[in-house]
Parts: C-alpha cells; sequence; structure tokens
C-alpha cells in the first residue's frame, strides 16, 4: 500500500508491505508457527498490511543472533557505537518525511506532530547517546598506597525491550540508543497495535547495524512479550506500558534476578496558579496552551495533563479562554499537514475513551466541551477520532484518578497553594505535572512539591534529550532521556589490584 502525506513531497511516500516478518539476525525471518496478524491504520479503520504473529520461538531464535553477535558488540569500542548511533540518525533524517508518514498512518497521530516532533526528537536522542558514550569514563579509587579499585563499565550483554504503541519510533529510539551506546544486543518487541512503522525503520537501518545486534520481533504480550521479559538469556527488560502489565514484568524479571526499568502511566496535573490571568498576553497564551496540550498525540501521551486544577479565583475567565482554545483545534485527516489532532490508536482505545466519558458523565461530571466520537466523513468514517473533552467535577471522581489515555481532562478549582498541592499529589502515579506561575517562588515550591519525576514549570509535554524522564510511585522506576541510563544498561566491573611486592 502506498501512503503520502498532504501537501505530497516525493520524501514523504511509503510503500508499505503487504506482509511483515521478523527482523532477526540481520535478515527478516517469517515466524515460526507460519502466523501473521492484520494490522488496520487508524485513519480509516482499513487493514493495510499483516504482521509476524511472533511466539516464545521466534524469540529463542532473536535471542540466539543476539547472543552470537553480543560476542563482538560487546567488546565494540565508544567510538564504533558513537559511529552506528550516527549512521542510524543521519538515515533517519535523510528518510524523516517517510518515516514521519509511516508512523501517522500506523498509529493514527497528526504528520506534523511526527514531522517537527516524533522523527526529529528520535533522532536527536541517538545522537545525544552517540555523544554520551564517548565522554563516558569509569572511575579509579586509591584504597591504600599500594591497592587500587578500577571500576569499568561492561555492557549488560542481550537485553530486551518491550514498548506501546502511542509513540512506536520514538519509543523505540528512547530504548535502542542507550542499550547500543553501553555495548549491548537487544530484542524488542513492539506493540501489537503499531507494528509496522518500526518495520519501515528497519528497513531503512537495517543495513547499518552488524546482524543480530538489533533484533525486532512482533506479536501480543503474552504471546511474544512474556517469553522475551521471563527468559533467562536477557540481562535487562525495559518496559514501557500500562502499569498492570509492569507489575507482570518484574514478576517475570524477579524469577531471573536481573534489573528491570518501568516506564508506566500517569494522571499528570497542570497547575495553574491565579497569577496567570495577570501575566503579559504572550505568558497568558504559552499557559492556554499548556491546557490545551491534554489533546496532544490525542491525548495517548504517559503525561497528558490530563488532570487540570485552576485557582478559583480565576476560573470564570480562565474556563472562558481556555474553552476557546480548545475550539481551535483542527481535528482531521492525520495525514494533511495542518491537522492538529488525529485518530486514537486503535478501535480498542477509542472505546476505552468513550466509556471513561460516559463513567465522567454517570459520575456527576460537566462536560464543557466535547464529550462525543467525531465522524470526519467520506474514508475517515471508519476512523477513531474522539472530540477533545474537557469535564469539570472532582479530584475524588474516577475520571481524575483512572488512565483514559485520551483527549479528555479531568478539571477542578483549588482555593490556594495547599489546596492545589493536596489535590495534585492525590493520585497513585507520579509521572508528569505542569505549573504555570509568574511568581518563582510559587512556581520552584510547587515543582518541588509535587511528587513526580517531571515538573514543567511555565512549559509543559517538551521532551529534550539530557532532561531526565521517568515515574515516581506507581508511574514506574528508571529514568529515561539522560546518559544516566548509560549504567543502568551496564554492569560495574571492579579491578582491586595490589602494586605491593610484600605479601599482605
Ligand atoms: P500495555 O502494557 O498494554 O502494552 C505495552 C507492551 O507490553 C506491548 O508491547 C504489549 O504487547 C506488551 N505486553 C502486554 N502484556 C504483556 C505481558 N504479559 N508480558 C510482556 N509483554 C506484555 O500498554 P499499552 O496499552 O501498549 O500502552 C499504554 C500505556 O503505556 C499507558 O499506560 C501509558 O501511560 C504507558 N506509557 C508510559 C510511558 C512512560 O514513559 N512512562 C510512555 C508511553 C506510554
Amino acid at each position: 500500500m502506498v501512503v503520502y502525506a498532504n501537501p505530497n513531497t516525493d520524501g514523504a511516500v511509503v510503500h508499505f508491505k503487504d506482509r511483515y516478518d521478523h527482523y532477526i539476525g540481520g535478515e527478516w525471518k517469517a515466524p515460526a508457527k507460519g502466523q501473521y496478524f492484520e494490522n488496520p491504520t487508524p485513519i480509516t479503520g482499513e487493514c493495510f498490511t499483516t504482521v509476524a504473529r511472533g511466539t516464545a520461538e521466534d524469540i529463542d531464535a532473536a535471542l540466539d543472533a543476539a547472543h552470537t553477535a553480543a560476542k563482538t558488540w560487546n567488546k565494540s569500542s565508544p567510538t564504533e557505537r558513537a559511529a552506528l548511533l550516527l549512521a542510524v540518525a543521519d538515515r533517519m533524517e535523510e528518510n524523516l518525511e517517510k518515516l514521519a508518514v509511516a508512523e501517522s498512518w500506523d498509529n493514527g497521530k497528526a504528520v506534523r506532530e511526527t514531522l517537527n516532533a516524533d522523527i526529529p526528537l528520535a533522532i536527536d536522542h541517538l545522537r545525544y547517546f552517540a555523544g554520551a558514550i564517548r565522554a563516558q569514563e569509569g572511575s579509579l579509587s586509591q584504597i591504600d598506597d599500594d591497592t587500587v579499585a578500577y571500576h569499568y563499565h561492561e555492557p549488560l550483554g542481550v537485553v530486551g525491550q518491550i514498548i506501546p504503541w502511542n509513540f512506536p519510533i520514538l519509543m523505540a529510539i528512547w530504548k535502542i540508543a542507550p542499550a547500543l551506546a553501553g555495548g549491548n544486543c537487544i530484542v524488542l518487541k513492539p506493540a501489537e497495535q503499531t507494528p509496522a512503522s518500526i518495520m519501515v525503520l528497519m528497513e531503512l537501518v537495517g543495513d547499518l547495524i552488524p546482524p543480530g545486534v538489533l533484533n525486532v520481533v512482533n506479536g501480543f504480550g503474552l504471546e511474544a512479550g512474556k517469553p522475551l521479559a521471563s527468559s533467562p538469556r536477557i540481562g535487562k527488560i525495559a518496559f514501557t506500558g500500562e502499569t498492570t502489565t509492569g507489575r507482570m514484568i518484574m514478576q517475570y524479571a524477579t524469577e531471573n534476578i536481573i534489573p528491570v526499568s518501568l516506564e508506566l502511566g500517569g494522571k499528570s496535573p497542570n497547575i495553574f496558579f491565579g497569577d496567570v490571568m495577570d501575566a503579559d498576553d504572550s505568558y497568558l497564551d504559552k499557559a492556554l496552551e499548556g491546557f490545551t496540550f491534554f489533546a496532544l498525540n490525542q491525548g495517548e501521551v504517559c503525561t497528558c495533563p490530563s488532570r487540570a486544577l485552576i485557582q478559583e479565583s480565576i476560573a470564570d475567565d480562565f474556563y472562558d479562554l481556555g474553552i476557546e482554545r480548545v475550539k481551535q483545534i483542527k481535528q482531521g485527516n492525520p495525514l494533511d499537514t495542518d491537522t492538529m489532532m488525529g485518530a486514537q490508536a486503535s478501535n480498542d482505545q477509542f472505546e476505552k475513551i468513550m466509556s471513561y466519558i460516559d463513567i465522567g458523565k454517570q459520575g456527576g461530571a460537566e462536560v464543557l466541551i466535547g464529550g462525543e466520537a467525531v465522524d470526519l466523513g467520506g474514508e475517515l468514517s471508519g476512523g477513531y477520532y474522539v472530540a477533545p473533552t474537557v469535564l469539570r467535577g472532582s479530584n475524588d471522581m474516577r475520571v481524575f484518578q483512572e488512565e483514559i489515555f485520551g483527549p479528555v481532562v479531568a478539571t477542578t478549582t483549588f482555593k490556594d497553594y495547599d489546596d492545589a498541592l493536596s489535590i495534585a499529589n492525590d493520585t497513585l502515579f507520579g509521572l508528569g505535572a505542569g505549573v504555570w506561575s509568574r511568581n518563582g517562588n510559587v512556581a520552584y515550591r510547587a515543582g518541588r512539591d509535587i511528587q513526580a519525576g517531571r515538573v514543567w514549570v511555565n512549559n509543559y509535554h517538551a521532551y529534550p534529550a539530557h532532561a531526565a524522564f521517568g515515574g515516581y510511585k506507581m508511574s514506574g522506576f528508571g529514568r529515561e532521556t539522560h546518559l544516566m541510563l548509560l549504567e543502568a544498561y551496564q554492569q560495574t566491573k571492579n579491578l582491586l589490584v595490589s602494586y605491593s611486592e610484600q605479601p599482605q
């Protein structure tokens, strides 16, 4: 199937194959059981390709290839690893539009996001870790006059990585870049909802990667993900996905006593203090944009600002302006470059969001705007579109406590600083948060007092490399997008050396 962005450019044309095999040992390998599953695009709901349905046998084959490659790659120099990451980044940049369209078609997200955010960010993370590994140093401790402890970083060997469907290529690269930089070989399992764009990526970059260093096995959670996460042949399992799945991943890893990193769900508060209304127009404009970010990526972001807390003193005006701003979100064909909000990634997700909107209504939440599915007409009628939705209620409602993972914001008001912080922290999750205030003291204190791994102060939804990303509480543990992640993909080897000529 041929897919392209509108307005079209030559670089934006993607030729999807009718069928994708696994990518194992540098080759396309048919699944051991010979089964494939259908992959629909959320844009129209039509199936556009079929994908290998992996099982334990395929995971084993991928682990064989990875272990063979590890004999050499584990000993590669930082320079070689950096060169590989830079080559992959360059190839992705040369094919930016193609990858952006593939990602948009597979996931349903707006191509303006994939062109300007997802793929460029992925490229930058590869370059960041290429630099980070060149600059990494071990350490030396002097124990006494004759004895020295050397500390080396060594690869873990072969690692397993399991990712979700909301940012398929970006989530893959967030994990692949540090693991390769650390000298590891990888078996990656993408999400079954979005397997195709990663296979387009492998078609583009496969020739740059030594065979077996990066293997991709597609399939479902229990059939392919579980055999990978529970294999005794991996040195680490890195997982991004739902909190309930994360708990299972930890259980599997416990059996083999291997490290785990978990990037899980969230219910992030976005707090608007009263002084935002007194600030100059451009700041207020930025804050209102920050309010609408619950709809960015159709709300399918783990850090979605899905709870907005607004100070009572400004509530009437802020709601009016915020709703006006939500009306400006342009929904449409995700492949049109002026579309701001596309389709939900799957029919299951679409139905889950619609049922949460009902739960909100039944629980007493008021729908201020949206609250319904959207039919965009023509061939898009089969796609999965939801209107950006603003609910108003209280923090004890289910729509304030449970992750919806859609373009739905649950809003409420607060009296003062203590009230705001108590509502913000009244959640099982602790991934992201936003604080909007021109008062430096308030903004700083709130940033420190919120129990979340990433607090955006006077901005939101920025994901630069070199700023650590990860969760508190049920949002998981471990940090990504920072050089500290290198050590999470490495062992520490200590050589304790005596230079003394004397017996001890
Ligand atoms: P999910 O947990 O259902 O699936 C994630 C991956 O795990 C998929 O590849 C799936 O096939 C696999 N999987 C499912 N069951 C498994 C099992 N028993 N063993 C091994 N693998 C299994 O999550 P999802 O619905 O794909 O993703 C949405 C979730 O991801 C949301 O909760 C979101 O908040 C979270 N997320 C978190 C971050 C973050 O950085 N914290 C980023 C993106 C998404």
